[in-house]
């Protein structure tokens, strides 16, 4: 065992050294600190060996391990069963303190409680901080302290509790480097972790959209939204200082900052909404989930120009345009009655900025069935859509390479389809 005694720095969706608040903070500790990060077997059982997800992840690594040179540090990369890790890690070093920030998912609250018992059970301190969101959890509530379920009344308490701190100069958050642990750990390579190099990587983000945002937001041929939503998803990104800036830019861009937050506090204060309708009135929805149908949606065949488009634009890139996630997902659950559930599990598979909360959160509302939904008798006309936010056909030409051959025949005729929807939510609701 090494006997120094030493402060643990656990990255987890935070993976930059920037204004970091869990790592500024174990930073002014009084031990040396060693940055760490665990490959959770739990999390990755479940993924494909050319995941992308994991391979920025490894990227995001290495690119910390490099910063670190400057510091004579270096990250320690471990895999396993989170709980054997730390296991083993307490047996390793003597381990005074460990600093990590919160993760507010299902899954993540109970490993880390788990994990802070183990800690705190062997005498190490924990200390945990909010850095993934700019409110967290109770921060913004109504008057009688209930969770908001509608997000305009949310995000108008939401700007105006951020009035005061948009105000101030974001005070500088100086790391205090020369108390990283001198090291020069060895690190894992993807392969050792049981994984290769995805052929799909993560765009860098690109504010310049954001001047823009209300005019070109829409059309996904301008590709001018700013391709933050991993950066956000992994913590590449800051939020503070991106809503900070944000916030003396655009009104309409912050606001969808504060979407993420409004389904983040959603997932935590209901977290059954992972996969049961979050209003239970629509329980009684008859799904007709057909399985050849929904592997037409997911392979970009359904021939509707729109949909498919955007399921080849996904399952080719790993992103997919908000306006047209937003058909695919109307056009799967209204169109062909498939559950939401189906369409929520086939975007965590393939997003590479899946996270729990916007996707449940964004699927629930395409399907009616969220807490600030769509109004279920909305269903969008894919063909509609498409002659609003692509009346030239530029996006659609980018993903479907026969579109001027004369497109397929929809698999299903819209007006039938429509009507079926609306009967079956009807029937549904009535059942209830
Ligand atoms: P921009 O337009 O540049 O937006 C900036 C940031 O604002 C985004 O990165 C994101 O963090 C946030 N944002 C924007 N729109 C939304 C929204 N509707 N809900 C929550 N946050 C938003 N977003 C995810 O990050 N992960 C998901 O798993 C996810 N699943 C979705 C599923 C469906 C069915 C739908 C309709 C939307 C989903 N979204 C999800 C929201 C949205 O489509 C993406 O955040 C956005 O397209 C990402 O591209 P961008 O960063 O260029 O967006």
């Amino acid at each position: 065992m090494n006997t120094i005694p030493v402060t643990f720095f656990w990255f987890r969706r935070d993976l930059r050294l920037d204004d970091n608040i869990a790592l500024w903070n174990a930073l002014k500790s009084d031990f040396p600190v060693i940055p760490l990060f665990i490959f959770d077997d739990e999390i990755l059982e479940q993924l494909p060996k050319d995941d992308a997800r994991v391979t920025f992840i490894y990227e995001s690594l290495q690119k910390i391990n490099l910063e670190l040179i400057d510091f004579e540090s270096s990250i320690i990369i471990r895999k396993g069963k989170t709980h054997q890790v730390w296991f083993d890690l307490i047996e390793e070093y003597n381990i005074e303190e460990v600093y990590f920030n919160k993760d507010y998912e299902p899954y993540a609250l109970q490993r880390d409680s788990e994990i802070s018992a183990l800690l705190s059970s062997n005498k190490v301190k924990v200390s945990v901080f909010k850095d993934h969101v700019i409110y967290e959890e109770s921060e913004i509530t109504k008057a009688d302290g209930l969770p908001y379920t509608i997000y305009t009344p949310y995000k108008n308490k939401w700007v105006e509790k951020f009035e005061t701190l948009k105000q101030q100069p974001l005070d500088e958050l100086k790391n205090n480097s020369s108390n990283f642990y001198k090291s020069n750990f060895s690190f894992l390579t993807l392969e050792s972790i049981g994984f290769v190099r995805s052929s799909i990587s993560v765009r860098e983000h690109n504010l310049k959209g954001v001047a823009t945002y209300e005019e070109t937001r829409n059309f996904p041929s301008l590709d001018s939204t700013t391709y933050l939503s991993p950066h956000l998803r992994f913590g590449t990104v800051s939020i503070r200082k991106l809503a900070h800036w944000a916030s003396h830019k655009n009104a309409t861009f912050l606001n969808e900052l504060v979407w993420r937050e409004f389904f983040m506090q959603i997932l935590f204060h209901f977290p059954n909404s992972v996969n049961h309708n979050f209003k239970s009135a629509y329980d009684g929805i008859q799904w007709r989930n057909n399985p050849e149908e929904f592997k037409l949606w997911c392979e970009g065949k359904t021939g509707y120009p729109m949909v498919d488009a955007g399921m080849r634009q996904l399952n080719e890139t790993g992103y997919m345009h908000n306006r047209v996630r937003m058909v695919v997902a109307s056009f799967l659950c209204k169109h062909l009655l498939i559950s939401w559930q189906w369409g929520e599990a086939y975007f965590a598979e393939k997003l590479l900025d899946f996270e729990l909360a916007s996707n449940v959160g964004n699927w629930q509302w395409a399907a009616g069935t969220g807490c600030d939904s769509a109004p279920y008798f909305r269903v969008f006309n894919p063909e509609i859509q498409l002659k609003k936010f692509d009346a030239k056909g530029e996006y659609v030409r980018t993903w479907i390479s026969e579109f001027d051959l004369g497109y397929g025949k929809p698999m299903v005729e819209h007006a039938m389809a429509r009507d079926r929807a609306l009967t079956a939510y009807k029937t549904g609701l009535q059942q209830k």
